[in-house]
């Protein structure tokens, strides 16, 4: 008979790590966190968290204080260079899907993401660097860190996002992660500006000849309870490159490539406190996201662009059901398997879907931005309601595929 794996090693503290974790730990599974990076309550940009990954953080209830702490945003509506209103979209979310959108800083999800984590038993590690795996039959399988530490466990989750260390693993010539050619610029800024230019309680999104721009509340505060950022064509130079710049030569070079956009964008990059430079990438799909006792959730399984602004939510979802994938299945090679068999459609169908965003977002002559202007204006009635197969996801509802049980995995290591 098959023994119930009893401890499992998860990589990586971002967003699916902890949440697998507590999940795991309700399904009686010991779990032990380990994070390359010491533990930090104020590191990140802003993000927003779609109805289906709400529902995950509400079945942990951590949804009232995250709605609380961030904002929730009503609508998504677009707007032309020059400011012509083109459409709206994701209105009535909580209506419509039991959950809202909710806008919130990066550091406030993970504050409250670890902190359930450690009154949920979860053991946390940081400072943690996973170094390599050893994955032996008839052996507990061992992270090996950095600091030259180890740790034994039944089974090991890499949540360790796009640049996963355990994906080398699982997939020894797995694709490396790809950019875009999109340069993300980010920050936060004070509430008021937004009040004063009457902003609404949505997301505004400006699709520029060349770029783009996006800004709305993301909490409560005064002095940054506002978020806003720019993606623009890289032309070559990379996020490195931005990074080593002083955030004076940083704001000169966004008040440059947005000089002439509609107000309140030139004010808010005037305000921007810091502005954090991204590259934006991608990976494409992996062959399989398990190998014997290891299995890759989250961005380190299907990293996606942040133009569908799904990946922390799909992170979300696939935490709550690998928890389900284990409690109904005690063989782990099987269990991987059947999560992967249910979550992969869903996450390349998302993961596709920013791509073809990202697109939006590229160089566009003046013709072009016209015609793509005009498109959006007249499509976006008929599309609204398009997305509503990504928020309408219900993890606690969802019926797997035929699943496979009681057969040993031909995979194992
Ligand atoms: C600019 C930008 C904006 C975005 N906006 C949104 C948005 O609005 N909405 C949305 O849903 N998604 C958004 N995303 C995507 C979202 O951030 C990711 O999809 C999400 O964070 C994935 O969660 P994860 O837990 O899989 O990975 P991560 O959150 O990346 O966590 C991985 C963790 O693993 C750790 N780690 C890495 N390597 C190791 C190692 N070797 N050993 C130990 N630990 C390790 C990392 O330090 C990190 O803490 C955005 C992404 C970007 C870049």
């Amino acid at each position: 008979m098959t023994q119930r794996p009893r401890k499992a090693l998860i990589i990586g503290a971002g967003i699916a790590g902890p949440i697998a974790a507590i999940l795991l730990r309700h399904a009686g599974i010991e779990t032990h966190v380990f994070e390359a990076w010491p533990h930090s309550t104020g590191a990140g940009s802003g993000l927003q968290i779609a109805p289906n990954g709400m529902r995950v953080l509400a079945e942990l209830g951590l949804a009232p204080d995250l709605i609380r702490r961030g904002a929730i945003c009503e609508s998504i509506d677009f707007y032309s260079q020059s400011g012509a209103p083109l459409g709206s979209v994701n209105r009535n979310m909580a209506e419509r899907f039991g959950q809202p959108s909710v806008s919130l800083r990066r550091a406030v999800l993970n504050e409250a993401i670890i902190g359930k984590a450690w009154s949920s038993n979860v053991e946390l590690y940081f400072e943690k660097r996973l170094a390599r795996i050893e994955d032996r039959p008839n052996q507990p399988i061992v992270a090996h860190f950095t600091d030259g530490s180890s740790a034994e466990g039944d089974f090991l989750i890499g949540a360790d996002g796009v640049h996963s260390a355990v994906r080398e693993h699982v997939v020894p010539d797995a694709p490396k992660p790809f950019d875009t050619g999109l340069l993300g610029f980010g920050g936060f800024v004070p509430r008021s500006l937004l009040e004063a230019a009457g902003a609404r309680a949505s997301l505004a999104m400006t699709f520029g000849r060349s770029g783009f721009f996006g800004f709305g509340y993301c909490g409560p505060e005064p002095r940054d309870g506002a978020m806003c950022w720019s993606t623009q064509p890289a032309h070559g130079v990379d996020a490195a490159t931005f990074r080593a710049m002083d955030q004076a030569a940083l704001r000169q070079h966004l008040q440059g490539f947005h000089a002439g956009w509609h107000d309140p964008i030139p004010q808010l990059i005037d305000s921007l406190e810091e502005i954090v430079v991204t590259a934006t990438l991608d990976v494409a799909a992996l062959p399989t996201w398990s190998r014997g006792r290891m299995l890759l959730i989250g961005d380190a399984a299907h990293a996606t662009s942040p133009h569908a602004g799904q990946g922390a939510s799909i992170a979300l979802e696939d935490a709550y059901r690998l928890a389900r994938a284990l409690r109904s299945e005690d063989e782990i090679g099987i269990a991987f398997q059947n999560f992967e068999a249910e979550r992969r459609p869903r996450a390349e169908r998302v993961v596709a879907l920013a791509r073809r965003n990202g697109n939006q977002k590229r160089e566009f002559g003046a013709t072009g931005a016209w015609i793509r202007d005009r498109m959006i204006k007249v499509l976006t009635p008929f599309t609204a309601r398009s997305w509503d197969w990504i928020y309408d996801y219900d993890v606690r509802a969802v019926t797997a595929p035929p699943q496979m049980s009681g057969r040993h995995d031909r995979r194992a290591a």
